[in-house]
C-alpha cells in the first residue's frame, strides 16, 4: 500500500521541524514564499516521523493505517526517539 506524506498548509508554522527528522534528503522542502513546507509526494516512504515530530499536526501520512495496521499511531512509534530531539522554546 502506497503511504505519503502530506502538509495541511493552514496548521503549518514553517519550524523546519520535520526536514530535519525526514530520513531522506529533499523529501520535504521549505518553501521560502509561503514559508511552509512542502513534501515530494513521490520520494517519501511512509514512515511517519514528520507526523510524530509536527507540533501543529500539519503532517499526515496517507495509507499509514494500512500498513501499521491497527499498530500504533506515529506519535506512540516513536515515542523513544522523540524525547531525544531537542525543541525550541514555544
Ligand atoms: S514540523 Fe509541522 S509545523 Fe513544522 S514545518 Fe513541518 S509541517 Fe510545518
Ligand atoms: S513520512 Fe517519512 S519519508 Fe515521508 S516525508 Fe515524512 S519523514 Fe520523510
Amino acid at each position: 500500500m502506497y503511504a505519503g506524506a502530506k502538509v495541511t498548509e493552514e496548521k503549518c508554522n514553517g519550524c523546519r521541524l520535520c526536514i530535519f527528522t525526514c530520513p531522506d534528503p529533499n523529501v520535504i522542502k521549505y518553501a521560502k514564499t509561503v514559508k511552509k513546507v512542502e513534501v515530494d509526494e513521490a520520494r517519501c516512504k511512509g514512515c511517519g516521523l514528520c507526523v510524530a515530530v509536527c507540533p501543529k499536526g500539519a503532517m499526515v501520512v496517507s495509507g499509514l493505517l494500512d500498513i501499521t495496521e491497527g499498530g500504533p499511531a506515529p506519535q506512540e512509534r516513536y515515542k523513544g526517539y522523540m524525547s531525544k530531539i531537542p525543541r525550541a522554546a514555544e
